[in-house]
């Protein structure tokens, strides 16, 4: 009998399934005159509909990144989260939380997102289907390793994977954030910082590089919200 609402983006409510109205019997419409009236009211009947409902995950950061850019893994570093770590391609099927402890009493949550792959935007790889995920995070690490062929080529394309599927992606804070550090030393990482125009940080899973200053740097963009 009750109607049931959507609540929308902007805050407002939309209507999914209008309730019906029961009806009055012939007891209602009795009167000194009328004292078992022939009259009852049949109601209104409410409406039907099949809905399917979506459930988006909530996280403060999300990691985008192309599959073995060690998201996975830096999920399992910075949190008790047990995701999925393997060396090939598309071992996270389905998002991953963890909580990540900040200065003994803080907290943020973060999200592993399956790879995206070009092309993830019109449905290539699985990316498509959890680009939708990161449309609730409050900023976003784009990771890419190292050891990769063009760090700026390959930001750009995750970047413009996220603009085709929805630009309000864009105006989240985000950084770049270079995995994998540990198969480079540190004045090979120097010569590789001067080739990148914008903030980044370097971080090692392995030798624990950088995952300090990550966690400022991401605790600052929450602060600021
Ligand atoms: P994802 O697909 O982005 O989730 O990537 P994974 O976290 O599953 O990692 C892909 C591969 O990279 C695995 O074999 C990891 O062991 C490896 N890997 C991840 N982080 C690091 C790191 O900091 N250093 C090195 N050397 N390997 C790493
Ligand atoms: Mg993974």
């Amino acid at each position: 009998q009750k109607t049931i609402f959507e609540i929308t983006h902007n805050g407002e409510e939309k209507i999914i399934c209008e309730g019906g109205k029961g009806g009055r019997g012939n007891w209602h419409f009795k009167s000194s005159t009328n004292q078992t009236p022939r009259y009852s009211q049949p109601g209104i009947p409410n409406q039907e509909n099949q809905i399917t409902l979506e459930l988006k995950v909530l996280a403060d950061v999300g990691l985008v990144g192309f599959p073995n850019a060690g998201k996975s893994t830096l999920l399992s570093c910075v949190s008790a989260a047990k995701p999925k770590i393997a060396d090939y391609e598309f071992t996270t099927l389905t998002p991953n939380l963890g909580i990540v402890k900040y200065r003994d009493s803080q907290s943020f949550i973060m999200a592993d997102i399956p790879g995206i792959i070009e092309g993830a935007n019109k449905g290539k790889g699985l990316g498509h289907r959890f680009l939708r995920h990161i449309e609730r995070n409050t900023c976003l690490l784009f990771l890419i390793p190292i050891n990769s062929n063009d760090i700026m080529h390959d930001y750009k394309v995750l970047l413009n994977e996220l603009k085709k599927y929805n630009p309000d992606l864009l105006n989240k804070d985000r950084l770049l954030v270079i995995t994998k550090s540990d198969l480079l030393n540190v004045e090979e990482q120097k010569k590789i910082s001067l080739n990148i125009s914008l903030d980044h940080v370097f971080i090692s899973a392995i030798t624990k590089q950088g995952l300090d200053k990550l966690k400022d740097t991401i605790w600052q963009f929450l602060i600021k919200m």
